[in-house]
């Protein structure tokens, strides 16, 4: 990108307007250009180089991964304060500092002492923790239990405004309910998302009476989460976060036990019932599981190695210029943490993030850079926010939109980022959340600025919405946005979808994540420039965003 000629071109245009037009216009339309301007500028200061940089460092052996509450994630955030600092960006976190300390539990369940049966017509079959069943833990006591009836929900969702819902005709109290990953395919992409979050699905088991809750293996979820990799993963513990009376976000005692089922596990659940697993399967995939009660009983002790952590975000703040605007916040936002030390991959055990999201990171700080050098600033203010604790649940962000270090009605647009575009040239982007509220129309403008286009969703099975921190921001009422890397790519030779599929199943979360792999990061500073200029947009609009009329996510949480 170059300065000049996206400043000099509306410039030119001047000439032909009349001479009175132009008297008229000439105070209001020489501040919009001398803005501009100064964005262009900005914005052209944004270097592939400066990402590489921080890239290098962050996803350095030495920070070991960064795993949220661990000796290399304080490195990594230090670093991130530092450099705002030298920024001259205000420290916006707690006591005059950059950082807000986010109180954690962490939870690990205690394997030996986890214990499933399935008792079917008077035979009690054991289940084998890794093999049929895994449980994480309890993230609110040393030792739980239950036993009780197991009825299958299909996907475990009620949403009355799709007049949907999987609880339709069974009586759940008292019960064990059975469900699967995702949502009926039907739904609109981001509502499909929402609808199959875990959080989600317990609140409802929950407000249904239900006393626990077991989430049954699919081929689709086999493929997109291996149940070994999952079993893998309980190297790194869970993680909720903690109110002021300590108790974990999103926590529900009346559910006294909660297990995952292997392919293994759902056909040794399911024997008897007259069903098989292809069965359910299918009629879920097909948007149409039946909820009907097993003849099965289930039995559930979860044993849990309770700990208290802390891990810090990072908050800085680029104060705006307008009197009144500077009150509202635009709030960029990536995740510094990553999985940390776990268990080797062709011999190596540090899982480093490099893509994930230590690429974000990087340019969460070129993109301050670019802004902190700005003349005039922006009219609204820019609070930077690095966030802990995305890997274990979205946990940093959660925690600071319900507990802001600036005035929660002044936190007013998110911009999330989760993996620069580094794997090959873009040439599009995907605005995840956009369609939901006014900062759609930013996301084009910027988008038409620097002949990026702009691409739906291709995979909405994979609900990405929920899946990085602009969805803590959405359950809290503020209007947010993910842009990510869309599947054009402007060398012909590039087939940026096999690249992806390749990626997602070989490198993903793997300690392969790291610095050798062959980045573009040409490519990650055009993402970085499309992003700074999308928040500049939200920073400059007098009018502030806003949940467009009716909309799903605007409707339940946006009222404040
Ligand atoms: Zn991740």
């Amino acid at each position: 990108m170059n300065k000049n000629c996206a400043g000099h071109r509306r410039k030119d245009l001047l000439p032909a307007l009349g001479f009175a037009v132009l008297l008229v216009l000439s105070i209001g339309t020489r501040a919009v250009f001398a803005e501009q301007d100064a964005a262009d500028e900005a914005m052209a200061t944004i270097r592939p180089e400066a990402i590489r940089a921080d890239m290098r460092f962050l996803a350095d052996d030495l920070l070991e991964g960064r795993g949220t509450g661990t000796r290399g994630h304080e490195i990594a955030a230090k670093y991130v304060a530092a450099e705002f600092e030298a920024m001259g960006l205000e420290p916006a976190g707690e006591n005059g500092t950059y950082f807000q300390s986010v109180p954690l539990r962490s939870i690990r369940p205690d394997e030996k002492q986890t214990t499933m049966t399935i008792e079917l017509g008077g035979k009690s079959e054991a289940l084998v923790f890794r093999e049929d069943f895994i449980s994480g833990g309890d993230a609110g006591r040393a030792e739980t239990s239950v036993a009780a009836p197991v009825v299958y929900v299909g996907f475990g969702v009620t949403a009355p405004e799709n007049a949907y819902d999987d609880y339709r005709g069974v009586d759940v109290k008292g019960k064990i309910v059975a469900y699967q990953f995702g949502a009926p395919p039907q739904f609109e992409t981001t509502t499909r998302a929402h609808y199959s979050s875990g959080d989600v699905k317990l609140a409802n088991a929950a407000a249904h009476g239900a006393v626990g809750t077991i989430l049954l293996y699919s081929p689709s979820l086999e493929q997109m989460y291996p149940f070994k990799e999952r079993a893998r993963d309980l190297a790194f513990p869970d993680l909720r976060w903690l109110d002021a009376h300590g108790r974990p976000n999103d926590y529900f005692p009346e559910l006294r036990g909660s297990a995952l089922l292997s392919l293994d596990g759902v056909r040794k659940l399911l024997e008897g019932s007259g069903k098989s697993p292809e069965e359910i399967y299918s009629a879920a995939k097909e948007g149409k599981p039946s909820a009907f009660v097993l003849p099965a009983f289930a039995q559930l002790k979860v044993v849990t190695r309770l700990g208290e952590i802390t891990s810090p975000n990072v908050v800085a703040r680029l104060r705006g210029s307008d009197p009144q605007l500077r009150n509202e916040y635009v709030v960029y936002s990536a995740h510094l943490d990553h999985l940390g030390i776990g268990e080797p991959v062709n011999g190596d055990r540090i899982y480093n993030g490099a893509l994930d999201n230590a690429s974000g990171a990087a340019c969460l700080l070129e993109i301050a850079r670019a802004f902190s050098k700005m003349n005039p600033r922006p009219r609204r203010s820019i609070l930077f926010l690095s966030v802990t604790g995305e890997e274990a649940g979205l946990l940093g962000s959660d925690y600071f939109a319900h507990y802001p270090t600036v005035p929660k009605d002044g936190l007013a647009a998110n911009i999330n980022m989760d993996g620069a575009a580094l794997l090959w040239p873009i040439e599009d982007v995907i605005a995840h959340g956009a369609e939901h509220s006014t900062l759609s129309a930013a996301v084009q403008e910027a988008a038409a600025r620097l002949n990026l286009s702009l691409s739906p969703d291709p995979s909405p099975d994979r609900v990405f919405f929920i899946r990085s921190d602009q969805y803590s921001f959405v359950k809290n009422g503020v209007p947010a946005v993910w842009p990510s890397t869309g599947l054009k790519s402007s060398d012909p030779k590039i087939n940026p979808n096999e690249i992806r599929m390749k990626w997602v199943g070989t490198i993903y979360h793997m300690p392969q994540d790291d610095m050798n792999q062959p980045f573009n990061f040409e490519s990650g500073a055009k993402y970085a420039r499309y992003v700074f200029l999308l928040g500049y947009f939200v920073a400059q609009k007098t009018e502030r965003p806003a949940w467009n009329a009716g909309d799903f996510f605007g409707e339940r949480y946006g009222k404040r």
